[in-house]
């Protein structure tokens, strides 16, 4: 697998309006970490994030509640809403007169890999900023299941690597269609080995389990949660390119057309001599 050391390429953004957001909340860890890279990039950062956590709320937009915010000092936004809510009130409202040019999703609170795209605040959040015309980078820390109960999130990969990783990929230009998703590698696996353009994978197993609880008065409730089962990921995925401790940057792209089946549903209609 083509793996690179991650790049360090001396590019100048201070002139860019930095728009960070994420979906664990705007008092999670990870915010802080992609402020503080933003800041050493710019001077002009705002971050409008949501009030409460919002993982797993995927593209979702508030439509049947009024829609909140709160002002936190200088450039910090809370928002009552979704990850995709919060990038929409940046650009249309708070930052109307002048629209940031690039957006900054995460560090998310784990993972961000294979099938985690299609239910993910965070990625989701950069697909907003994808749509709304700006270039636009997910992140997400990876860390290992818990241990003995202790859950332990080291978050040293994407501390040193986010600054780098925004001004290379900033340093090319990348389709109007397209959106990045970084993945940092769990570094109590031991230090980032390099970087890796990687493909989106799929897990062997992904099921949602659905737990019943009782609450104090008898009644049921629910947690979801999931049973997630890899055996060895696919070469050039993401999932293979973290467990190699390298940093899995995918471009993604907004258009799910399954180009394979399209083609073949043609041809069932017309026959395949005829063609498109
Ligand atoms: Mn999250």
């Amino acid at each position: 697998m083509a793996m690179f050391p991650v790049p360090d390429i001396d590019i100048d953004l201070s002139h860019h309006r930095i728009l960070v957001t994420n979906d664990d909340g705007i008092h999670s860890e990870g915010i802080d970490i992609l402020e503080e890279a933003a800041r050493r990039l710019s001077d002009d950062v705002w971050v409008v994030a949501p009030e409460f956590e919002q993982s797993g709320a995927g593209h979702s937009l508030t439509l049947s509640e009024p829609l909140r915010y709160r002002q936190y000092g200088d450039n910090h936004y809370a928002v009552r809403g979704t990850p995709t809510d919060c990038v929409v009130v940046a650009m249309s409202h708070v930052l109307a007169d002048h629209r940031p040019t690039l957006l900054l999703s995460g560090v998310n609170r784990g993972s961000n890999l294979g099938e985690d795209v299609t239910y993910s605040g965070t990625v989701a959040a950069a697909m907003e900023g994808t749509l709304l015309g700006i270039p636009s980078i997910a992140f997400s820390q990876v860390f290992a299941p818990p241990q003995d109960g202790e859950m332990i999130i080291d978050w040293t990969s994407a501390r040193t690597a986010v600054e780098p990783m925004v001004r290379w990929l900033m340093s090319f230009k990348w389709d109007a269609d397209a959106l990045m998703n970084v993945n940092f590698p769990d570094h109590r696996m031991g230090a980032i080995e390099g970087v890796d353009v990687t493909i989106q994978g799929r897990r062997d197993l992904s099921d949602i389990l659905l737990e019943e609880r009782m609450d104090t008065r008898g009644q049921p409730y629910y947690w979801i949660g999931y049973r997630r089962g890899l055996e060895e990921p696919k070469s050039k995925t993401d999932l293979k390119a973290v467990r190699e401790r390298t940093i899995s940057v995918t471009p993604l792209h907004l258009d799910l057309t399954h180009s394979e089946t399209r083609k073949a549903m043609i041809e069932s209609l017309e026959g395949p001599a005829s063609g498109e």
